[in-house]
């Protein structure tokens, strides 16, 4: 876990958040601790030999809810990680889950490592070691715990737990369903690795088809021409960066790394960065763009739009008065700490919270699980019948009119949608709908005055009626 001296744990924070969303709802104490509550946690030890030596590898899942199975969340790989963050994240899982009506309980696991330092044999035989732990303790399968990826993890690492499952369990009709964020050729789906960053891009274009929430930012107007400043090119960032500057010209004149900050305020060009960076492996020497050293420092800039989309705890109590951004997007989990989450909405920072934010993960993570138990490619019954109805539709409109429709409009009036369409069809409503939950919440209701807080009662209510109608077991 990522520590700040004098504020709670990430765990503790986002408990406090939830309970401020609590006390809006007036919620029955019991319900409220049952929802609270992380319902079980798995620490495991394993030996693997690396190198011709032992290591000892330490490892945790936490189910923090199975009101809905399987239970859902990523495993990460860190050499920070520690059981307060796994359950953080798990409790985060679950309010997440209910926000975009994700039929899942909520889950996290990560694995105490630094990957850098492991050959990519040695990270398979660590995570296929680790993989049997879960299976074995009951803490993975298709039915009741499916991972997805996480930081320091990825479609590689998916195939693999995915093969070891496979080998445990080879009755399983559904065996390819124990996990999510598998590469396409091992019962991946079209769009998932860019799910993360999308849902953040649909969530801005959501946020600003709405002029009075617009306006509540201090901002005007769409998307177009906002200024962005960008914290972690990772997964998330670097997609919700690029989609963001390509399709909506968004200028992002800031890029946060590891190794400092890129500054440009005409706009950085993000897929030359990220060419970049694989290059390099550091922002460094990037000709686009000014280098500064101090990269946290950059959080501070004056911008639009800042999207942190890196790691927990990075707005606390010690930079939140300066941040000078009019709108906060939380890519990442937990980016702003509970004392932080205060100032901010007394300065009048609109933060559209990482519940909702980074929901699409997990939202075309839950496509994938359908498309692998249904075990049938999203869209392989429907894209020619819809490409025949199309045609037949454009020669009844020529017949009616008597003119020739032009070969491109032919086209895409036909166009049988594929796989990669019904995605990002699904994700784009999924936000959009989740979102106007959300404002709902916010606007009919005199005691929430932001949208973190309406976020958690919209979720919140959705648990609390699955736990008030079937009672508890
Ligand atoms: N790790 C991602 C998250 O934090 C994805 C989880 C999933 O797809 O299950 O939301």
């Amino acid at each position: 876990m990522i520590t700040i001296a004098n504020e709670p744990s990430f765990r503790e924070s986002v408990d406090l958040m939830v309970d401020r969303a609590m006390t809006v709802m007036n919620l029955d104490g019991g319900a409220a601790a049952a929802i609270k509550s992380c319902d079980s946690l798995l620490q495991v030890q394993f030996p693997v030999k690396i190198r011709g030596k032992i290591e000892v590898f330490t490892g945790w899942r936490a189910t923090h809810s199975s009101h809905r199975l399987p239970s859902k969340g990523g495993i990460r790989y860190a050499p920070y990680a520690d059981q307060d963050e796994v359950e953080a994240l798990a409790a985060l899982m679950t309010y997440k889950c209910a926000i975009v009506d994700v039929p899942f309980g909520g889950s996290k696991g990560a694995l105490l490592i630094d990957p850098e330092q492991y050959e990519r044999d040695e990270l398979e035989m660590i995570t296929r070691r680790f993989a049997h732990e879960l299976i074995r303790k009951g803490f993975l399968s298709p039915s009741t715990n499916v991972p997805a990826p996480d930081v320091g993890t990825g479609q590689r690492e998916m195939a693999w737990i995915a093969d070891t499952y496979k080998h445990l369990h080879p009755e399983d009709i559904n065996y390819i369903a124990c996990v999510t964020g598998k590469p396409l050729h091992h019962g991946g789906i079209h769009g998932r690795v860019e799910a993360t960053g999308r849902g953040v891009q649909y969530g801005l274009r959501e946020f600003f088809r709405h002029p009075e929430d617009v306006k509540t930012a201090n901002l005007s107007g769409f998307l177009q021409g906002k200024t962005c400043v960008i914290q972690g090119l990772g997964n998330v960032g670097y997609h919700a960066a690029k989609f963001l500057s390509e399709e909506d010209g968004v200028i992002i004149t800031a890029v946060i790394e590891r190794d400092g900050a890129l500054i440009n305020d005409e706009g950085i060009n993000i897929e030359d960065l990220y060419q970049h960076i694989n290059a390099h492996g550091s922002i460094i020497n990037f000709p686009g763009a000014t280098l500064e050293e101090n990269g946290a420092a950059v959080l501070e800039k004056e911008c639009d739009i800042l999207i942190p989309a890196a790691l927990e705890s990075q707005i606390t109590l010690k930079n939140a008065e300066r941040i000078q951004a009019k709108l906060i997007i939380e890519a990442a989990n937990g980016p702003i700490t509970y004392g932080a989450d205060e100032i901010l909405n007394k300065k009048g920072t609109i933060i559209i919270p990482d519940a909702y934010a980074n929901a699409g993960g997990v939202t075309v993570s839950y496509f994938e699980w359908i498309r692998n138990i249904s075990h049938i490619r999203l869209g392989r019954m429907s894209k020619r019948h819809d490409e025949t109805q199309g045609m037949q539709m454009a020669a009844m409109l020529e017949e009616l009119t008597g003119s020739k429709i032009s070969e491109n409009l032919r086209k895409s009036v036909a166009r049988g949608a594929d796989e990669l369409d019904l995605v990002r069809s699904g994700l784009d409503d999924t936000m959009r709908t989740a979102y106007q939950q959300i404002r709902e919440t916010l606007t009919s209701n005199d005691n929430i005055n932001d949208l973190r807080t309406a976020s958690y009662v919209t979720s919140i209510t959705k648990i609390a009626r699955s736990y008030l109608d079937i009672g508890v077991y």
